[in-house]
């Protein structure tokens, strides 16, 4: 589909696509899509996605870009430990949009809509704009995007805790809000915190880059230091559109870092996300996180078993740079805060005791020190300084 049919941004937002009638002119849906519109259920996600996301479906059924955006029935399935909320967000909740779980960090939900419904999404609880399940049951202080009097009283909570160094703006997607709404929510951010750092978490330039334009990048340009958070998952979505979007934000200065899910038949493969990793640092996207699936209600089919996980990424550490290599990240159900999942190169565990150096030994004593294993399996010694 070219460009020039899809149209400007705002067309394609006007003109996404949102029940089955209007899919099945793109796409012949499967059984199990078509069961997802046939008997709606509490809690569903809402459906909508772009043209131009739903232009880079291929043409098998497993395709990668139509896991994400295309419902399923098995979203249907809710595990015992799945939940609506799973890292209780809600209870570190001081004002209505506001979520303060890390010291000197806050994330802000600016909208509860995106350009597209990602099928795995795990603010699920948060998103689906005006035609959304959770959204026509009303929530309280969340529906639509942030009220000038919220985002003024944001910018007063961050006045009042300097130790928050640093404000992420998420969602649902900030950048469906207009250039002008963005504009003044950063302005009064700013207005009461000008060292603060921003980061922007958003989907977009993914799902519909044609919103990425001269004019948002020179809004966003203004508010310096701001960091841009991508979620690219797979490498189908570094299109032509995608890349260019991406280097208008790099060439104003802006760093772009990428967060990838991992994504049971999206991205579960060591070969795709080499080249997924690959590709993002090469348009200028460092890949900051690769996250394993939280317990969101009806994701489990999206789930990768966490031993899998450390498997992939043991692999790709000997594919990939340093700087195309994410922290493989896990955000601890109930509320306890996202950790790093590394592998451990350690032969004994570092808390518990050193192991005698038997390889180091001089004059028949053993140093104290640490055995660690390569990544090929070979031991090695390192002292530990008296
Ligand atoms: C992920 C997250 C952050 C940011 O964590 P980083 O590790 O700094 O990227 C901040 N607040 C909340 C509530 C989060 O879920
Ligand atoms: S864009 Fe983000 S918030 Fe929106 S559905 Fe996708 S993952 Fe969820």
């Amino acid at each position: 589909m070219s460009k020039a049919r899809l149209g400007d941004w705002r067309d394609q937002r006007a003109r996404m696509i949102r029940g089955i009638d209007e899919l099945t002119e793109y796409i012949d849906p499967l059984p199990r899509e078509r069961a997802f519109f046939s008997h709606p259920f509490e809690g569903a996600v809402d459906f909508a996605v772009s043209s131009y996301y739903l232009s880079l479906i291929g043409p098998k059924p497993d395709d990668p870009i139509r896991r994400q955006c295309i419902p399923s029935d098995e979203e249907r399935r809710v595990l015992p430990y799945e939940s609506r909320d799973p890292l209780e967000d809600e209870a570190h909740s001081p004002l209505p949009r506001l979520v303060h779980r890390y010291r000197d960090r806050v994330l802000l939900l600016v909208t509860d809509e995106c350009a597209v419904y990602c099928r795995h999404c795990f603010r699920r609880h948060l998103v689906g704009g005006k035609e959304g399940a959770a959204g026509r049951q009303g929530r309280q202080g969340r529906r639509g995007a942030l009220t000038k009097k919220q985002a003024g009283a944001a910018a007063d909570y961050l006045a009042a805790h300097p130790e928050v160094k640093e404000a992420i703006l998420s969602g649902g997607d900030p950048l469906t809000l207009s250039d002008e709404r963005i504009d003044e929510l950063l302005r009064t951010l700013r207005s009461k915190r000008a060292d603060l750092v921003l980061r922007l978490a958003t989907r977009i330039p993914a799902v519909l880059p044609a919103r990425i334009t001269g004019g948002l990048v020179s809004v966003l340009e203004e508010h310096k230091p701001l960091y841009v958070i991508s979620q690219f998952n797979h490498p189908a979505e570094m299109s032509e559109e995608s890349r260019a979007a991406l280097a208008l934000l790099a060439d104003a200065g802006l760093p772009i870092l990428n967060q990838a899910v991992l994504l049971r038949g999206v991205n579960d493969r060591v070969e795709v996300l080499e080249e997924l990793f690959h590709g993002l640092t090469a348009q200028r996207v460092f890949p900051y996180y690769l996250l394993q699936g939280d317990l969101a209600a009806g994701t489990s089919h999206f789930r990768v078993p966490l031993s899998r996980g450390l498997e992939l990424v043991r692999k790709l550490r000997r594919r990939l740079s340093g700087l195309a290599m994410p922290v493989y990240a896990l955000d601890l159900p109930g509320g306890g805060g996202k950790i790093p999942l590394t592998e451990n190169y350690f032969v004994t565990d570092y808390e518990t005791g050193f192991e005698p150096g038997s390889s180091a030994g001089r004059d028949g004593e053993s140093p104290r020190g640490f055995h660690f294993r390569s990544l090929d399996g070979t031991v090695y010694f390192y002292p530990e300084e008296e």
